[in-house]
């Protein structure tokens, strides 16, 4: 068993995921409504984070106000892996400067964690795969 930071509540496994390149998967049962972990990045400015945004593939920037946003690239969380769902099975918090992680509804063991992203760097143009009904289609 690997060592956890204590801010990672629930064992979360990295692994290929069906909606896109890797994902986060509860690696034991997760109750409804409690906090499954949180990443930790890199505290940068968003005129940096925009930047950085147009450069890489895969992002891993979250923009916690409007001057303040965390770039996850280096981390080690697993979190950081959480795809976008259009019906997702946790949700986002961001609180002083960390993003969190709770589960909206019970989540098996084995289940990939997904939480809805809101609005992205990517303003529409990166279609969703997410593949729940009603799906936005794009992020
Ligand atoms: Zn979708």
């Amino acid at each position: 068993m690997l060592l956890r930071p204590n801010y990672q509540k629930f064992a979360v496994e990295v692994r290929d995921s069906r909606i896109d390149g890797q994902g986060a998967f509860a690696a034991e049962a997760i109750p409804p409504r409690l906090k499954i972990g949180e990443i930790r990045g890199e505290s940068i400015g968003v005129a940096e984070a925009r930047i950085r945004a147009t450069r890489s593939e895969r992002i891993m920037i979250v923009e916690v106000s409007s001057r303040k946003a965390i770039d996850f690239s280096r981390s080690a969380d697993p979190m950081r892996f959480t795809n976008h769902s259009c019906r997702p099975n946790a949700r986002l918090c961001l609180r002083q400067g960390r993003v969190e992680f709770y589960a909206l509804c019970a989540i098996a063991s084995g289940e990939e964690i997904t939480v809805d992203y809101g609005e992205t760097h990517h303003e529409g143009r990166l279609a969703c795969r997410c593949g729940a009904p009603g799906c936005r289609g794009a992020l």
